[in-house]
């Protein structure tokens, strides 16, 4: 039987000392942190993570603003409204909603959101950081994936670490964070041979493919630790992660489970790059 890692309770307890840091910050430097949030269309999951983002900013005590923009939004409008947030000294992080209308390019905007307030990390600048390991912010998924592994108490260091997925917000750098945490880290993709003779090899499984319910007990070594970042819609409309639950759990360690693992960590994380933003702002 697997440990589950409570990923709501660990964010709980995360957001309660963002929020003693807030009242600190405000208390000793009158700087509130700021976050705005940009939506571009009406996609209603979009809108939900916004709306989810608002709810943490009050939570944690942090200003914020969101800009709810018409599908017709051009993209001169967008980029003067992150030129705006660029210069607003109220607001220290800035999140454009991914993904974007097709008629409006997304790497411009992540191109023109000041490094000091890119939040999300996608920016090259940040990015670039990222892989020397001199960085402010951490992409938020694979950050909250590294806060439940130490928050459980799992050592990476000199662990085979096999992470699955390999895009630029979660695989990518969540490989990144691995390596930097002294895991012998491998990165696997849609061409790996083998997939599940390298998954075997893993002490820690990060699962990031977006396919309900792929990895199965036959692919996970008795012992490892399983962390679940899919978050794969149902027919029924029910929420479930990239890892077979009922068949991986007896064999694991620790295991998160969808909902309530990894899901809960990425908004979190946001909310400490906010606070930490607004920390470099009166440095
Ligand atoms: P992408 O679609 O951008 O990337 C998927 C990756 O998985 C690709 O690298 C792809 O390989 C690889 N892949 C796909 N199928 C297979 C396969 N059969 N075997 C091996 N590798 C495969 O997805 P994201 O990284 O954006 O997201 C991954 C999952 O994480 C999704 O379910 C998403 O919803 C979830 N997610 C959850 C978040 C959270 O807060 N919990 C936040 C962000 C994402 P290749 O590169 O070769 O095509």
């Amino acid at each position: 039987m697997a440990n589950i890692i409570n990923g709501k309770e660990i964010s709980k307890a995360i957001r309660e000392e963002i929020k003693e840091s807030t009242e600190l910050l405000v208390r000793d430097t009158g700087v509130r942190p700021g976050l705005a949030v940009i939506i571009v269309g009406e996609d209603p999951a979009s809108q939900v993570y916004v709306r989810n983002k608002k709810k943490a900013c009050d939570e944690v005590g942090f200003y914020s603003e969101s800009y709810e923009l018409p599908e017709s939004t051009t993209q001169e409008e967008l980029n003067a409204l992150v030129d705006k947030l660029n210069r607003n000294d109220k607001i220290h992080g800035i999140l454009c909603q991914l993904p974007l209308p097709k008629h409006l390019d997304e790497n411009e905007v992540i191109m023109r959101i000041s490094p000091a307030k890119d939040v999300d990390a996608f920016h090259p600048e940040n990015v670039g950081k990222i892989m020397i390991g001199d960085y402010s912010f951490l992409p938020c998924t694979p950050a909250g994936v590294m806060a439940l592994l130490e928050r459980s108490g799992i050592e990476v260091s000199g662990k085979e670490c096999v992470v699955v997925g390999r895009s630029n917000i979660v695989g990518k750098p969540q490989a990144m964070l691995l390596l930097h945490a002294n895991g012998t880290v491998t990165i696997c993709h849609s061409r790996t041979k083998n997939l599940a003779e390298v998954c075997r090899r893993a002490d820690i499984l990060v699962a990031a493919i977006g396919k309900a319910d792929f990895f199965t007990g036959d692919m996970v070594k008795e012992g490892a630790v399983v962390i679940d970042v899919g978050m794969n819609r149902r027919a029924d409309g029910k929420l479930t992660g990239d890892v077979d639950f009922a068949s991986v759990e007896p064999k694991a360690s620790y295991i998160t489970p969808v909902p309530g693992g990894v899901g809960p960590m990425t908004i979190t994380m946001l909310m400490q790059n906010t606070l930490t933003a607004a920390k470099n702002s009166v440095k």
